[in-house]
């Protein structure tokens, strides 16, 4: 069968999201999908409740602040250590039973891989709703993927609930986490989506700003 997941989302363990375990489960309902990558900044406890938390589907992942830019890790079960080279981070996810993803690698302030994307990793984030300039993000990231011939994802990075789901990817899997990443690693998966609208990055920050302020 196929499912239909964002694979890249932050909550309020990112202390620069506003998304809520309840606004999760919510926008990704509303939206189709049939699971989430929770991946907050350089942890995974906020993950791994949700997760159990939940009835939705959630694949438990990290966002991890390597020192060449920013790893995507999905089904990862433990924290990878954030500051360590992006071939060393590679191997603790792979080590962990994760796959690795390069998120979006291309994006201007973003702490992005650039040329450190290569084959050691299992995916390029092909599409990020978020990413600044998108299509020129979206293009050079599609050149990686062919270059080193790795799967293709696609996720929102979204921080606020009503952008989840603007970037999904539809996966050859059965509605099981671990079904789910191997079908990713092997390339049974399609990156589809479009960037969050300039509305909606507005409607953030005056939420953001809110909360804060
Ligand atoms: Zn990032
Ligand atoms: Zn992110």
């Amino acid at each position: 069968m196929q499912v239909k997941v964002d694979l890249h989302v932050h909550t309020i363990y990112s202390r620069d999201s506003l998304i809520t375990p309840e606004d999760l489960v919510f926008y990704a309902k509303k939206r189709g999908l049939t699971a989430v990558a929770v991946t907050d900044h350089d942890r995974i406890d906020g993950a791994l409740k949700i997760a159990r938390e939940t009835d939705f589907l959630i694949i438990p992942g990290i966002e991890v602040s390597s020192r060449n830019g920013h790893i995507v890790g999905l089904n990862v079960q433990e924290p990878i250590p954030k500051g360590l080279s992006a071939d060393e981070t590679v191997d603790r996810i792979h080590a962990a039973g994760g796959v690795a993803v390069a998120c979006h690698p291309f994006a201007f302030f973003k702490g992005s891989l650039g040329n450190h994307a290569n084959a050691n990793f299992d995916a390029v984030e092909t599409i990020n709703s978020s990413a600044f300039p998108f299509n020129r993000c979206t293009r050079k990231a599609q050149e990686i993927a062919d270059r080193f011939g790795i799967s293709r994802v696609a996720g929102t990075d979204a921080h606020y609930g009503p952008t989840i789901g603007y970037a999904y990817t539809v996966i050859d899997a059965e509605q099981q986490v671990d079904d789910i990443v191997k079908a990713i690693a092997k390339g049974k998966c399609q990156p589809f989506g479009r960037p969050i609208p300039i509305s909606m990055k507005l409607a953030k920050y005056w939420q953001f700003l809110k909360k804060h302020f």
